[in-house]
């Protein structure tokens, strides 16, 4: 008998007991604040797609265990989506997967390839999923830091190159990148694919914000560079997209080997899910060009919303080329902490943010960096904004 009780939760997740989200929700909630914490839209995506919904529910498409790859027409919709902005070919019968949401194919993808011991190394800050799946897949993370730089966040290509070791099983990217709102440049995704090719790496990649790019960005897939289709595994899904991200559709494309590869964990984590919002999903992603531009436009200026807002309320701000988030620095507010100043803020302004500083394995690195999402209705931003700039007045006063 040993005198402590054991502990319940496995060492390998034991770092990750609840999420900064649930915090900072709880939080919202007790002092009624604007949450600009959690990416998620406050309006759903487009009705016709919530009628696909419907009319798939009524005819009975999906109402039962949908095929364990997907549904066809979804796994077809997928593939002609990206033959038709990427250029990229792919056989919707063994080189798509349907998965529930891009965060079960991340799951599938890091237990499907990683062996315990190996190495996977990612940029930081990271989404937060990734440290618990490589955790859970016996895995050893090995961050690189992506460091402010001339108004965005960069990667630095010689640590990228140094992070690598005989152990390095995969490089796990993000672009357009949550939370930094960072899009990696061609020049930098070039450096990634000639070190996954040198180096025989497999590389995978979450693009789940690949149409939310603004100012002339582009997005380009990791899988479209040389030498890249045959190693890499693309993660995107509709949540983002097509604002639904209750929904939980994602999918995976790569070669048939990657795919039955991730398949084979993904057979025994949910095995199949969302059947009739496949049907949905399948129809959204053949709407016209108008909705993806006419989507992004709107976020865009969303984005400029709460970038003017938060610049009048005194932070530094890095205007983001992509995702649904604003990455703002606390120091030309006389503030260094930025887990402190987010545990404050909602008492102090009547807003909750992120502290990106959770994300990273060198906390300091993050330390001043706060996140915003700007998915939200404009007069929500514009009240954020108000409160924010008020932060100074209220201060001590408990109010706003
Ligand atoms: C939201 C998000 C996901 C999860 O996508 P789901 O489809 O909701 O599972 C994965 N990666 C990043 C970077 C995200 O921001």
């Amino acid at each position: 008998m040993t005198s402590s009780p054991r502990p319940l939760l496995n060492r390998r997740l034991a770092a990750f007991g609840t999420t900064i989200f649930a915090e900072m929700s709880a939080l919202a909630l007790r002092t009624g604040s604007i949450n600009l914490g959690q990416g998620f839209p406050d309006t759903d995506g487009p009705e016709e797609v919530r009628e696909a919904a419907v009319r798939a529910l009524r005819d009975g498409r999906g109402n039962q265990y949908p095929p364990g790859p997907g549904v066809p027409e979804l796994r077809a919709a997928v593939a002609a989506h990206q033959q038709r902005r990427y250029g990229l070919s792919l056989d919707p019968d063994t080189e798509v997967l349907v998965t529930a949401g891009a965060t079960e194919a991340i799951a599938a993808a890091l237990l499907a390839l990683v062996e315990p011991g190996d190495e996977v190394v990612a940029l930081e800050p990271y989404y937060d999923s990734y440290a618990a799946c490589v955790a859970m897949a016996g895995g050893r993370r090995v961050p690189v830091t992506l460091r402010p730089q001339g108004g965005r966040f960069r990667l630095d290509l010689d640590e990228l190159r140094d992070a690598v070791t005989d152990r390095t099983r995969l490089l796990l990217i993000n672009t357009p990148h949550n939370p930094t709102g960072t899009v990696l440049t061609r020049e930098e995704l070039t450096a990634i694919a000639e070190l996954a090719v040198e180096r025989d790496l497999l590389v995978v990649t979450d693009e789940v914000y690949e149409h939310l790019v603004f100012d002339g960005a582009e997005h380009v897939p990791l899988a479209t560079f040389p030498g890249m289709r045959e190693r890499t595994v693309t993660i995107s899904s509709a949540g983002k997209t097509f604002s639904f991200t209750g929904w939980k559709v994602g999918w995976v494309t790569a070669s048939p080997e990657l795919v039955t590869a991730v398949r084979s964990a993904k057979q025994y984590l949910t095995y199949v899910s969302a059947g009739p919002f496949q049907y949905a999903v399948a129809e959204a992603l053949a709407l016209p060009e108008s909705y993806f531009t006419g989507f992004r436009d709107d976020l865009r200026a969303k984005r400029d919303v709460l970038v003017a807002g938060l610049e009048e309320a005194g932070f530094s701000v890095y205007r983001p080329s992509g995702t649904y988030f604003v990455t703002a620095d606390i120091r030309p507010l006389g503030e260094s902490d930025g887990i402190a100043f987010c545990r404050a803020l909602p008492e102090r302004a009547g807003v909750v943010a992120i502290p990106t500083a959770v994300f990273y394995d060198h906390r300091e690195a993050g330390a001043p960096f706060v996140r915003f999402a700007f998915c939200k209705q404009r007069p929500v931003l514009r009240e954020a904004a108000r409160r924010l700039k008020g932060m100074g007045d209220a201060k001590g006063a408990g109010g706003r």
